[in-house]
C-alpha cells in the first residue's frame, strides 16, 4: 500500500497536513511489527513494468510525502532512516530553496520548503524524489502549454540537480485527466500517484495512495490500512497490461 503524508512536525496539532513525530514513528513501527514490508520505490517500478504479480498477495508499504516541506528533512527522515524505510518525496521544483509559503502557512522557518542542499543530502542517502510540478497548480485548469511546463520543466530541473532520472509524478490536489496523464507520460515519467477514496483507472499513472492526516488516530489508521489494502488488491487485481 502506498501511504501519502505531507508534513511531520511537533508544532501543529490542528493542522490536517501535519502528523507529530511521535505519531509518525508509531505508525511506521506498527507497520513493521505488523508484518508489512517496506517496498523500495525501484522495486515498485520493476513490478509495474513486469506486471505487478508480487504486489498482489503481499503486505507491503511505501511512504510518500507531498509538497516537499523542510520538516520532512528535520523530523520524518531521521525516523525513516532509523527503520530503514526508503520514502518518495514529491517536491514542487519551482519552490525549492525559495522563500515561498503555501497560503495556509505563515512561518518562514517552520513552514518553508526543502532546499537543494537538503534534497541532495537525502538523495545521496537513498531518498527518492518525484515531481509535484513546479508551482503546485491544478493541472486540469491550465492550458496544455502551461501544464506541459509544470510537468516537463520540473522533471528536467530535478534531474539536472540530482543527476538521476526522475520517474514518479504526483498530481497537485490529486487533479488529473487524460490530457494531464498523457503529458506526464510524454515527459518521460514511468508512474503517477493519486490520493482518492474512489478507485482510480487502472494504470501506472494513477497508482492509488491512502492519505494519513494529523487527525488520523490509531483506529482510523487501522481502518485506512484495511480500506487501502482492499482498494489496492482490486487495483492490482484488475491490472492486465500497461
Ligand atoms: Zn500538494
Amino acid at each position: 500500500m502506498i501511504l501519502a503524508y505531507h508534513r511531520v512536525n511537533p508544532w501543529y496539532s490542528r493542522d490536517a497536513l501535519s502528523v507529530s513525530p511521535e505519531k509518525f514513528q508509531r505508525q511506521v513501527k506498527f507497520l513493521l511489527t505488523g508484518g508489512w514490508q517496506p517496498l523500495p520505490p525501484g522495486l515498485l517500478l520493476e513490478e509495474i513494468r513486469s506486471g505487478p504479480e508480487k504486489l498482489k498477495g503481499k503486505r507491503w508499504f511505501l511512504i510518500t510525502f507531498d509538497d516537499g516541506y523542510a520538516d520532512n528533512f528535520w523530523f520524518a527522515w531521521p525516523i525513516l532512516r532509523e527503520f530503514n524505510v526508503p520514502p518518495i518525496v514529491f517536491v514542487n521544483a519551482g519552490y525549492i530553496s525559495s522563500h515561498y509559503l503555501l497560503p495556509r502557512y505563515h512561518d518562514s522557518v517552520r513552514d518553508r520548503f526543502l532546499t537543494w542542499s537538503e534534497i541532495e543530502e537525502m538523495s545521496q542517502k537513498g531518498v527518492i524524489f518525484g515531481s509535484h510540478g513546479l508551482t503546485h497548480r491544478r493541472l486540469t485548469t491550465l492550458s496544455p502549454e502551461e501544464a506541459r511546463r509544470e510537468i516537463s520543466d520540473s522533471r528536467r530541473l530535478l534531474q539536472e540537480k540530482l543527476g538521476q532520472s526522475v520517474e514518479f509524478f504526483c498530481y497537485p490536489y490529486g487533479d488529473y485527466n487524460e490530457t494531464v496523464v498523457s503529458l506526464v507520460r510524454q515527459a518521460g515519467y514511468l508512474a503517477g500517484m493519486v490520493t482518492s477514496r474512489r478507485m482510480p483507472p487502472v494504470s501506472p499513472y494513477s497508482l492509488p495512495r491512502t492519505g494519513v492526516y494529523g487527525q488520523t488516530g490509531q483506529i482510523a489508521f487501522l481502518a485506512k490500512l484495511g480500506m487501502g489494502t482492499w482498494r489496492e488488491r482490486r487495483f492490482f487485481g484488475l491490472w492486465q497490461s500497461v
